[in-house]
């Protein structure tokens, strides 16, 4: 209680030359506002204590609080994360690292005006949606494509101008439920769209479409079952035949792809999803796919299919509502133009992680193994270090059941400094996020940075020196 009276008012703390130099460093109503903020928590503090203070104990109290208040909400939440964790395609860590070209053309859009909305040839108004189109149409050959803010925007686009108010057929097995709460049914009753579910869990035929046909019907859909796999004794419509249904009923076909590959990797064991170009070849009407999976681009939302359907989506009012700025677009044309004439498979982070030599992994955890032990020396709390084999991931809804078995780092700590280390490694900078198995930790090479293994050194050192408590 006593030292309540010892508090400075605002105006006195605003006069303290340090207080000053806060100023002159940030914005001043922003010092003024986190003062306020040190010096009522201060209070509240004060209020139940016996400490008995002087003023300018109080004072230097409450600047150093106000300085690293100031600090922490001045650097942005956004920002680099080392994942160590093997998963190439991990949502909540962003999924695709950008190639170098689209960060160049990312950078070139960014810094200058652009043709973004006007035909240089013509001098008259154009469309932002022109740019892409073309590179996608030669990619996945089909007659008309459309970008808009991701995957679920583009199926919810695409379900409201081909079906609102009237009937989609689906499979049970494909109601798919996407991390993030894409649900189909959920997306299905906010485009305007009726579901009609028809098979079982298990097993859906031809026949199972044929009678649930009615003249409401709008639709055939089908969805990817990008992250699970129904096992067993299955049955499901194979596209080829929901074509053909679509083809004698005269109702147009879908196929939300979800991932959408480009690049054939089924030499590189990945075999089992289908490119967007091989569904547009079967006859597919209008297929929707990620630009941030495996495509390996920007957070975006691709539709390509038959140029009347395509176009009549371009004109729905939700487009103008679901448009992707300028920067998902030079990100994507960066990327596109990169699997026409460039090395996708070197040069898209994504690709060349999938498709990683395990002679080229084994090598780089073996480097980084000696940097470690190196680095570390005789560290009583480390108990070993050991290249190990590990079962990373493809991630992001693709390739479910897929192990690809990638090289890593295995340390073991001593005593239970294990969930510590991991925490400190997570909270400093850059944030490395790790796995942790059997209560060892785990850090897999495939999805590292070029400089983020000398940069996971240092934070391993300075995590175990106690530099970054
Ligand atoms: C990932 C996925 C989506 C959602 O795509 P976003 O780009 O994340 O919006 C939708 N459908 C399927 C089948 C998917 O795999």
């Amino acid at each position: 209680m006593k030292s309540l009276r010892n508090i400075p008012a605002i105006d006195e703390l605003l006069a303290d030359e340090r207080v000053k130099t806060l100023i002159s460093r940030y914005a001043r109503d922003l010092v003024v506002n986190k003062a306020r903020e040190v010096v009522a928590g201060l209070r509240d503090l004060l209020k139940n204590s016996d400490e008995d203070l002087t003023r300018s104990e109080i004072t230097t109290r409450i600047i150093n609080q106000l300085s690293a208040r100031l600090y922490h909400c001045t650097r942005g939440t956004l920002r680099k994360v080392i994942n160590a964790t093997g998963v190439v395609l991990h949502t909540n860590l962003g999924r695709a690292v950008l190639s170098p070209a689209a960060i160049r053309y990312v950078n070139e859009v960014a810094s200058s005006y652009t043709n973004l909305e006007i035909d240089l040839d013509k001098g008259e108004r154009g469309s932002r949606y022109s740019h892409v189109e073309d590179l996608l149409k030669t990619l996945t050959g089909a007659e008309a494509a459309l970008v808009v803010n991701n995957n679920a925007a583009a199926v919810l686009l695409a379900l409201n101008t081909l079906a609102s108010g009237r009937e989609v057929i689906v499979s049970r097995g494909q109601l798919v439920e996407i991390g993030g709460a894409f649900r189909v049914p959920e997306v299905m009753r906010s485009s305007g769209a009726r579901l009609v579910e028809v098979g079982t869990t298990n097993k859906t035929y031809r026949r199972d479409f044929e009678q649930a046909l009615t003249t409401e019907t709008a639709l055939l859909l089908a969805v990817h079952t990008s992250n699970y796999r129904i096992v067993g004794f299955t049955e499901e419509v194979p596209l080829a035949e929901m074509v053909s249904l679509g083809r004698s009923t005269g109702l147009p076909v879908m196929q939300d792809l979800g991932s959408g590959v480009l690049y054939d990797l089924s030499s590189w064991g990945l075999a089992g999803e289908p490119t967007v170009q091989e569904c547009v070849r079967q006859g597919v009407d209008v297929v929707t796919f990620s630009g941030d999976k495996l495509l390996g681009g920007p957070q975006a939302g691709i539709i390509v299919g038959r140029a009347e359907l395509v176009e009549r989506m371009k004109r729905n009012q939700l487009t103008r509502a679901l448009r992707v700025d300028k920067l998902t677009i030079a990100a994507l044309e960066g990327t596109l133009l990169e699997y026409l004439n460039g090395e996708p498979r070197k040069q898209i982070p994504v690709l060349a992680m999938l498709t990683a030599s395990p002679e080229e992994l084994a090598a780089r955890a073996t480097r980084l193994c000696g940097a470690l032990e190196a680095a570390l020396g005789p560290e009583p709390r480390v108990k070993f270090i050991r290249v190990v084999e590990t079962e990373d991931r493809v991630g992001g809804g693709a390739y479910p059941i897929h192990n690809l078995p990638g090289y890593g780092v295995e340390i073991s700590f001593s005593g239970d400094i294990l969930s510590r280390v991991a925490r400190n490694l997570r909270i400093g900078e850059p944030a490395v996020l790790t796995r942790l198995q059997d209560n060892h930790m785990i850090i897999s090479v495939r999805t590292l940075r070029n400089d983020d293994e000398q940069l996971l050194v240092t934070r391993l050192v300075d995590v175990l020196g106690g530099n970054d408590e």
